[in-house]
């Protein structure tokens, strides 16, 4: 099989001390063959078996999860020696600072938890993208990104490409792709420099920097990961005929702008405001109204220091992008002007009819600061507009005003914050966009390389984890349609011999969230009785007798999640009182009045006659989700599945029961059976005529083998030099792609 081979060719350099490539682990379907599959099989003797074949070391409770929790898949894995010799195999080569693995169309990245920069020089970049066969280097990312870079390129199939990084957070999903812009960046350069924005550089440069912009405003540091994306990020990099990178785009997903307002305990809001905090010169706190030492109550955990904190690196990369201090400086200042507004608290009215009065004044130093986000003069109608509501009902639209209760005035200054941040993020990826992506004639393909947040379950999961999870499914889906289910479906179309293997198809749990006419995306406005009464035929809904909390299950492809409803229905309109959108609009600020222009009209400006239904979070976030699967559906993709081998971030730790959840997750077993027993390479009958046909016409009679393509040189009329000239490309071709496609054609 192509998997052990690979292993028994690359193991034993790499392999620590008293593991060689024949240990119990690497070669095993003759070892565990004669495993029983009575009625005792998942007992005691399976759980000996798995010990001798784990080792003596493997801890107790994970042959315990292993006997109990799937003992089907593990039976029929077990005797297929695939599913414990991954997971032993991986470990082995983890410890012996091997971090990359093919498995199939995949390649495992492990996540090293240290650095390793030899692993990524522009040395090595360049021997990658020189080899004549990268695929026989040691597996790295820069042998996809190679790959990825030739399919471009090649006659063969000129169609545009794309790398899905996927894994849970923290697994280097974010650290792979910023390594593979790197890449395309060294490999793809253009000779050509920019002239613009006053700054002369290079595109690929400039590209790079969007990373440490787009991180400092959508990353944070969280619970399993110091620098988490906060939001799901697409970039294309295109390419000209020359196959140099010519520009950028970027698309980004579902921003989780709650933390701007509301962050867990031990975890932090996005990495920008502490570097406003911790970077800012004495003059620039002055300007923006952020005196030393203030606290902020948006701000916790400040005494940590990341690498992320750095604002020099961000500003720098903001200039490189076109943003000037100017503008930066517009920007800081909102930012500090959001600060302030989360220190506003509301006392309780007693008198209904009165407006909530701020806490207490000493609390809220902020009171006369946070005006300047604002404008001048407007600090009263802020307060106002947070403290009082107005209604407009009757024929006339009579406006009424109604104070709000301390909850409402809470809820409505998070929610200021929330959308001015969402606004400011959305504005910056436009104007990053603005200055990246190239001309439109100016590119004909692109590598997009897709980094979106893992699958997510929490003790408590709401609206923000359903559609991450979701939008994991709908990944899942992809991979499983382009490659689980098509590569096999096409084996039995052409005739061959194949026998099917099964993987876990999640359709049925996308049926469940998204499918019509009834789902849990359609039903989230509703009730939860609604959803557990009208989907109650549906396998993957769980249930839920235990918990006093409102909430459902879903049976997600990596695992059951439950979510609560409390909130999710609310949060699924997020709704925002118009007169917020109003107030930001009269705003004299430079940058707010950029960011709510006049013209535009609010959200959810109740007028009597027009009904057209607000779109949903949900509803906003399953279209683009479409729009993203349908590029994905036009290029041919690539995966890299990043894994985390141990949640606290050691290096040197493998732990075999994490990593095996992550396996499963992902179907990397079924992946690597699919792999070694199938045909990895395929290329169309017309392709492959037009791409050879030349030869049969230079050599009617020969059949060329794949090394020696030209075996009766000077016969066929020819002059040597136009042969060369006419047959350097296709040489290229044959050395690389015949002896893959003979290996190919002898499975096993
Ligand atoms: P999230 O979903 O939370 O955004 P992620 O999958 O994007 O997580 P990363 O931020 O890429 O995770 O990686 C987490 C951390 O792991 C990095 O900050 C870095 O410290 C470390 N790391 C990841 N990959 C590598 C690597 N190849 N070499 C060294 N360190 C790495
Ligand atoms: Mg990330």
């Amino acid at each position: 099989m192509t998997w052990l081979t690979t292993l028994k060719q690359d193991a034993p350099a790499e392999l620590p001390a008293g593991l060689s490539p024949s240990s119990p682990g690497l070669v095993i379907p003759s070892q565990v063959n004669g495993h029983s599959s009575g009625p005792n099989a998942h007992g005691g003797e399976l759980r000996e078996d798995l010990q001798e074949f784990l080792g003596q070391d493997t801890p107790l409770h994970l042959l315990d999860d292993l006997t109990k929790v799937n003992p089907v898949t593990l039976e029929t894995e077990f005797a297929k020696g695939t599913f414990a010799s991954v997971l032993r195999c991986l470990q082995a080569r983890y410890m012996a600072d091997t971090f990359y693995t093919n498995a199939g169309c995949t390649l495992v990245a492990l996540n090293p938890f240290k650095p390793v920069p030899q692993l990524y020089l522009p040395e090595l970049m360049k021997e990658y993208h020189a080899a004549p066969q990268p695929q026989k280097l040691k597996p790295h990312i820069f042998t996809v990104g190679e790959q990825t870079y030739r399919n471009v390129k090649s006659l063969i199939e000129p169609v545009n490409q794309s790398i899905v990084v996927s894994g849970e957070s923290g697994a280097g999903k974010t650290w792979t792709s910023r390594s593979l812009m790197k890449f395309y960046a060294v490999v793809a350069a253009s000779p050509t420099s920019w002239e613009s924005h006053k700054i002369a550089e290079r595109i690929e440069q400039r590209i790079l920097n969007s990373n440490p912009v787009m991180e400092a405003f959508g990353n944070a540091c969280t619970l399993r990961n110091n620098n988490s994306s906060r939001f799901g990020k697409f970039i294309q990099l295109q390419l000209n005929r020359a196959q140099q990178m010519t520009g950028a785009a970027v698309q980004t997903y579902l921003l989780e702008k709650t933390r701007v307002a509301c962050q867990a305990s031990s975890e932090r809001n996005f990495h920008i405001f502490y570097q406003i905090c911790k970077g800012a010169s004495v003059e620039e706190r002055l300007q923006w109204h952020l005196p030393e030492g203030a606290t902020f109550s948006w701000l916790p955990n400040p005494e940590r220091t990341l690498e992320e904190d750095c604002f020099e690196v961000t500003r720098e990369a903001m200039l490189h992008l076109g943003i000037d201090t100017p503008t930066q400086n517009n920007i800081f200042k909102v930012l500090a002007g959001l600060l302030h507004l989360g220190n506003v608290r509301f006392a309780d009215s007693s008198d209904e009819a009165q407006p909530c009065q701020l806490m207490d004044d000493a609390k809220c130093e902020g009171k006369g600061l946070y005006s300047h986000t604002q404008g001048a003069n407007i600090e009263d109608p802020l307060l106002e507009t947070l403290q009082i509501r107005t209604i407009r009902a009757g024929r006339q639209q009579q406006v009424f005003r109604k104070p709000c209760s301390q909850a409402e005035c809470d809820t409505r200054r998070d929610c200021l914050a929330k959308l001015v941040y969402a606004r400011l993020f959305d504005w910056l990826v436009s104007v990053i966009n603005s200055s990246i992506c190239a001309e439109p004639n100016s590119w004909t393909t692109f590598i997009g390389l897709l980094d979106v947040y893992g699958f997510e379950s929490f003790p408590d999961n709401s609206l923000e984890q359903l559609c991450i999870n979701y939008a994991n499914e709908k990944l899942q889906q992809h991979f499983v349609a382009h490659y689980l289910r098509a590569q096999q479906e096409e084996y039995t179309v052409e005739g061959l011999e194949w026998s099917f293997v099964n993987y876990q198809d999640n359709q049925t749990c996308l049926d469940l969230i998204e499918g019509s006419p009834i789902s849990i995306c359609s039903l989230i406005n509703e009730l939860q009785t609604r959803i557990e009464s009208a989907l109650a035929g549906s396998p993957c809904l769980g249930h839920n007798k235990l918990s006093r909390e409102p909430s459902f299950i879903v049976v997600h492809y990596a695992g059951p999640v439950r979510y609560y409803t409390a909130g999710l229905v609310e949060k699924n309109k997020d709704p925002i009182p118009p007169e917020l959108t109003r107030l930001l609009q009269q705003s004299q600020d430079p940058l707010l009045k950029v960011l709510f222009p006049t013209e535009e009209k609010s959200q959810e400006e109740p007028s009597s006659q027009s009904r057209t239904p607000v779109l949903t979070v949900v509803s906003k976030f399953k279209a683009s989700l479409e729009q993203l699967l349908q590029v994905l559906h036009g290029t041919t993709p690539h995966y890299i599945r990043c894994i985390k081998p141990n949640s606290q971030g050691q290096a040197q730790t493998f732990l075999l029961e994490e990593v095996l959840s992550q396996l499963e997750a992902c179907g990397l077993v079924e992946t690597i059976h699919i792999s070694a027993a199938g045909f990895p390479i395929r290329v169309s009958h017309q392709n492959f005529a037009e791409r050879y046909g030349l030869l049969r016409r230079l050599h009617p009679h020969t059949s060329p083998g794949p090394y020696s393509p030209f075996p009766d040189e000077g016969h066929s009329g020819w002059s040597p030099h136009a042969k060369e000239a006419m047959l350097q490309p296709l040489l290229q071709d044959i050395l690389h792609t015949l002896p893959a496609l003979t290996q190919a054609a002898t499975p096993g």
